[in-house]
Parts: C-alpha cells; sequence; structure tokens
C-alpha cells in the first residue's frame, strides 16, 4: 500500500495511540500525559499520615497506556499490598501554560471514573528512601477507568458521592465538594509547571478509605453525576 506522503517508515513496531471510550459515540479520546493528584481530599491525608493544614497537594504521573478501560485489573508482581483509590479523571480537550483560574474549565472535554492502583509496600520504600514514585504508582494496567462522558451531557460535577466497594463493602466514600484543589484550580497549577496539551488526564485524588484488594475481588467504583465502573482483580 502507497504510504502518505511525509508519512516516515518506522523502524520497529509502532506504539498505538491509547484510547478511551466515550459515553454515546463510537467516537474515542487519545491520551497524551496522566497527572495524578497526592492528598487532594484531608481525610486521605491524615490516614497516610500527613497533616492537610500544613501540606499542600502535589503531582505525579502515571503512563498513558496505564489507563485500562477492560474492567479487570491483573494483580501486579513484587507486591503484597495493592490498594484501591477511587478517583474522578479529568480528560482535556485543550492546553496551554499558566492557564488562568477562571479559564480552566474550558478545557475539559469530559470526565471519568477511575481507580489509582498503588503498589503500596513499594510506594512505602520509595517515599522512606526519597525515590520517585513509580514503581508503586505507574506499572502495567494500574489505572482501571470507565468511559468518558462529555461536558456536553453532564456540564463540571463539582459536587456529589464518590465511592467504592469492593465485594458489595463500602471501603471509601467522599464528596467531590471535599477536594482541597478543585477542578480550576488542579489545572491552573499543573499549567505552571507543564504545559498542558489536549489528551491530557488528570486523576484527582482520593477520599479516605484506600485499602488492599486481593485476587477475586470485584471493585466497584462510582460517582454520582459521571457513572460508575466495575473491575475484576485477575
Ligand atoms: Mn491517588
Amino acid at each position: 500500500m502507497a504510504m502518505e506522503i511525509g508519512m516516515p517508515e518506522f523502524v520497529i513496531e509502532t506504539p498505538s495511540i491509547v484510547t478511551l471510550p466515550i459515553a454515546g459515540t463510537d467516537a474515542v479520546f487519545p491520551v497524551r500525559r496522566v497527572y495524578c493528584i497526592g492528598r487532594n481530599y484531608a481525610a486521605h491525608t491524615v490516614e497516610m499520615g500527613g497533616d492537610p493544614n500544613r501540606e499542600a497537594p502535589f503531582f505525579f504521573q502515571k503512563n498513558p497506556d496505564n489507563l485500562d478501560p477492560s474492567g479487570e485489573f491483573p494483580y501486579p508482581p513484587h507486591s503484597a499490598d495493592v490498594h484501591h483509590e477511587v478517583e474522578m479523571a479529568v480528560a482535556l480537550q485543550t492546553g496551554g501554560k499558566n492557564i488562568p483560574l477562571g479559564k480552566a474549565l474550558e478545557h475539559v472535554f469530559g470526565y471519568g471514573v477511575s481507580i489509582d492502583m498503588t503498589r503500596r509496600d513499594l510506594q512505602g520504600e520509595a517515599k522512606k528512601l526519597g525515590r520517585p514514585w513509580e514503581i508503586g504508582k505507574a506499572f502495567e494496567r494500574s489505572a482501571p477507568i470507565g468511559t468518558i462522558r462529555a461536558t456536553t451531557e453532564i456540564g463540571h460535577p463539582d459536587h456529589g458521592r464518590i465511592e467504592l466497594r469492593v465485594n458489595g463493602e463500602v471501603r471509601q466514600e467522599g464528596d467531590l465538594n471535599q477536594m482541597i484543589w478543585k477542578v480550576p484550580e488542579m489545572i491552573s497549577h499543573l499549567s505552571e509547571y507543564f504545559e498542558l496539551a489536549p489528551g491530557d488526564v488528570i486523576l484527582s485524588g482520593t477520599p479516605s478509605g484506600v485499602g488492599p484488594v486481593a485476587r477475586g475481588d470485584r471493585m466497584e467504583a462510582s460517582i454520582e453525576a459521571i457513572g460508575s465502573i466495575a473491575v475484576d482483580v485477575v
């Protein structure tokens, strides 16, 4: 087959673009980067041993292909303490640097329900040693996620129940209105340090109640006004 003019010949198998399903359409959302917010709910900061009055939230990253809409979470190697963290995902349609608070929401395409799966034992060692967090956070399929709901459909939810159940039992519960950095603040803060772009996804932090899962468990994560996902630990 003839190549399009200007299309380079790749010397190896080309990595695929990660895409997320969008509710109500066959079109998909292409992912560029994944930013994650740590300690964005006071009660979770306290359960992790921090003081929400003294520490601001902060950022780390996962990889685009860590996002996984399959509904299955394979228990990862080298950990005996893998935790769930239910989080609202914010999917950006446009980006930029130094985005003012008042313009931030214009950059959002839509929202989804995700789980920031964490090898807590490896993250704990990394913290103790002052090392980066990737080994605890950015492993294969570490971010189960559901369909993206467009803002044209649901607007910009800034309150509503966020919950995670394991085998039917509520483990995490909170409200989006408990976030320390609201969505416009996350976007504005991030854009001061990174140039945001279309396809960037922000996982907005987790309420309290994080805890371990085991093979055979079913996680059900839900956010009022967005939806829910069911994920089997295999
Ligand atoms: Mn998290």
